[in-house]
C-alpha cells in the first residue's frame, strides 16, 4: 500500500478531529492542504501567515502526536504559506469603469483623482466654520479587547482584530469584516481595534465611522457639490473602520463613492474594517464589484456566545461595576439568555437597578422575575415554517405544492413570496432559506427577493399580496 502526503495528512486529521472542537476543527484544519511527502517531513499548505502562527501556538502539540504516529519520532512538518494575494501585490487593484456603468449620480460623472493630495481639506465631521485639521477619531474608549471577553463564538474574529491592530495594513486581512447578529459584539470590536491602533501608533489617522453617517454626509457633499472634498477627505485615512455596511444595500450612489475610497486606501497599504450583520454570500443590493473587494480580505464571524462566555462576559461586567452577585444567580442568568450579549447586559444592570432602588436582596426569584421579562419582550421570530404555512393558507395551496419543483406561474410566485418573507423576518441566510423551502439553492432565493421587490413595485396586485401576508406574519 502507498503512503501518499494526502494519506498520511487524512490519518492525522482523523485523529486531530477527535481531539478538538468541531468549530476549530473546522476553522483551523479543513483550509490546510497535504502538498508533499518526503520520507519522514510532511508539508502542508496553510492559506496565511497568521494561520501558520496560530496552528504553532494552538496545535503545535496534537499535530506532533497526530504526525509520529504516522511517520515514527523522526516525524517532521514544513509549513507552506499560501501566497498572500491581496497584500504587498504590485499588480494594480483599480480597475476602469466605462461610466455607462456607473450605476448612480450620473450628473456627478467625474473621475476620482487618486493620487491628489489636497492641501486644504474639508472635514465633514466639523461643524461649518470652524476649521479643524486635526481628524477625530470618533472611537469610543470604553471599548477595548481588555473587556472584549474571548470564548470560542469569536476567537477569529478578536485575534483577526488583534492582529490588524498590531499590524494595520500590514496583515492579509484586509478589508477585515466582522460580520454576525444583533447585539454580538461588532461595534465592540470595531472599536476596540481602533482604539488599540491609536494606542499602538499615534501619528495614524484613525477614522470610525457608521454607514448610516457616511451616507448621510456624502448625500448632504453630493447636495454642496463638494463631493471631491469629501472623498480626499476619506483618502487620508489610514484606518477606516465603517460599521453596518448592510446599511449600504441599495444605495448604489454611496457604494460607487465607497468603492473608490476603498481601492484608494488598499492600493496604498491602509487597513479597512468594515462590520456587517450578514455574511458577504447574504448581503443583497450590493454590487458584485464591492463584494468582490470584501471578500479579499477576511470575513470573520461573531456566533452566539456559548454558555462558558457569558458566564465570564457577566462576571466581567459586574468585577467592572464593583458589584458582587451569588454564583448560582449568575449561573441562572446566563442559562437563559441566550441569544445576544445586549440582553445579557441588559439583564444584568436591571437586576442591579432592581435589588438597589428596592434595597432588596438579589435572590433567585428576583432574577426569575426579571430574567422572565427580558425573555418575554424580545421579538417572538417567525419560523420559516410558519411563514410556509401562512403564505400556503393565503393562496389556498397546501405546502407540498407550495415546495414542489412545478413551473405553473402562481405556485412560483408563492413560493417566492415564501422566500423573500423568511429573509425579511428571520436571521436565516439565503442558503437555509432555500433547503427548507423546497431543497433550492442560495441563488434562487435571492433571485426571487429580487423578483418580489420588482413586482410589489410594478404589478398592483402583487403588491396587495405582499402587504396582506405581511399583515398575517406580523400579528
Ligand atoms: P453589535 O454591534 O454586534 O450589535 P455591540 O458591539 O453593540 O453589538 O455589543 C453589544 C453589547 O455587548 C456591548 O455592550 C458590548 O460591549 C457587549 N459585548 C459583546 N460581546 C462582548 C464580549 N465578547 N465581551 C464583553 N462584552 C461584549
Ligand atoms: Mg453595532
Amino acid at each position: 500500500m502507498s503512503v501518499t502526503a494526502q494519506s498520511v495528512w487524512n490519518s492525522c486529521l482523523k485523529f486531530i478531529k477527535d481531539n478538538i472542537q468541531p468549530q476549530a476543527y473546522k476553522t483551523w484544519f479543513e483550509p490546510i492542504i497535504a502538498v508533499k511527502l518526503t520520507e519522514n517531513a510532511l508539508s502542508i499548505q496553510v492559506p496565511s501567515k497568521f494561520f501558520y502562527e496560530w496552528l504553532e501556538e494552538h496545535y503545535v502539540k496534537i499535530l506532533k502526536v497526530a504526525l509520529t504516529k504516522e511517520l515514527g519520532e523522526t516525524a517532521k512538518l514544513v509549513y507552506i504559506i499560501k501566497m498572500e494575494n491581496t497584500y504587498g501585490n504590485k499588480q494594480p487593484f483599480t480597475e476602469k469603469i466605462p461610466s455607462s456603468n456607473r450605476s448612480a449620480v450620473k450628473s456627478q460623472d467625474v473621475d476620482i483623482p487618486f493620487n491628489n493630495k489636497s492641501p486644504e481639506l474639508r472635514n465633514p465631521f466639523i461643524i461649518p466654520g470652524i476649521r479643524n485639521v486635526k481628524v477625530e477619531s470618533q472611537l469610543n474608549p470604553n471599548y477595548s479587547f481588555d473587556n472584549f471577553l474571548e470564548g470560542d463564538s469569536n476567537r477569529l474574529a478578536r485575534s483577526a482584530g488583534l492582529a490588524v491592530a498590531n499590524k494595520p495594513g500590514g496583515t492579509s486581512f484586509n478589508p477585515l469584516l466582522i460580520f454576525g447578529g444583533v447585539g454580538l459584539g461588532k461595534t465592540h470590536l470595531a472599536h476596540a481595534i481602533g482604539v488599540d491602533i491609536k494606542d499602538k501608533y499615534p501619528e495614524k489617522t484613525v477614522l470610525y465611522i457608521s454607514a448610516e453617517k457616511f451616507t448621510q454626509q456624502y448625500i448632504d457633499a453630493v447636495k454642496k457639490n463638494n463631493r471631491n472634498d469629501f472623498i480626499h477627505f476619506y483618502q487620508i485615512i489610514d484606518v477606516l473602520i465603517i460599521d453596518d455596511v448592510q446599511f449600504l444595500s441599495g444605495k448604489s450612489g454611496t457604494q460607487d463613492v465607497f468603492f473608490h475610497i476603498f481601492n484608494h486606501l488598499h492600493q496604498n497599504g491602509k487597513q479597512v474594517v468594515l462590520t456587517s450583520d450578514k455574511a458577504p454570500v447574504d448581503m443583497q443590493d450590493i454590487e458584485q464589484r464591492l463584494l468582490s473587494r470584501f471578500k479579499w480580505g477576511l470575513s470573520a464571524e461573531l456566533q452566539t456566545p456559548d454558555f462558558e462566555t457569558r458566564v465570564s462576559i457577566l462576571k466581567n461586567k459586574l468585577y467592572r461595576d464593583g458589584v458582587e452577585m451569588p454564583e448560582e444567580i449568575i449561573d441562572y442568568v446566563a442559562k437563559n439568555i441566550k441569544s445576544n450579549v445586549r440582553e445579557l447586559e441588559g439583564a444584568i444592570i436591571s437586576l442591579i437597578a432592581q435589588s438597589s432602588f428596592n434595597k432588596k436582596e438579589i435572590t433567585i426569584d428576583l432574577a426569575r422575575i426579571i430574567v422572565e421579562k427580558f425573555v418575554k419582550n424580545t421579538k417572538r421570530e417567525v419560523s420559516i415554517d410558519y411563514i410556509q404555512k401562512v403564505v400556503s393558507d393565503y393562496f389556498q395551496m397546501d405546502i407540498d405544492t407550495l415546495q414542489s419543483k412545478t413551473r405553473k406561474r402562481h405556485i412560483v410566485q408563492a413560493r417566492q413570496l415564501a422566500m423573500f418573507f423568511a429573509k425579511k423576518f428571520t436571521k436565516a441566510s439565503l442558503a437555509s432559506i432555500g433547503s427548507q423551502i423546497g431543497k433550492r439553492d442560495h441563488a434562487t432565493v435571492l433571485h426571487a427577493c429580487k423578483t418580489v421587490d420588482n413586482l410589489s413595485s410594478t404589478d398592483k396586485q402583487f403588491r396587495k399580496y405582499v402587504e396582506d401576508i405581511s399583515k398575517k406574519l406580523s400579528v
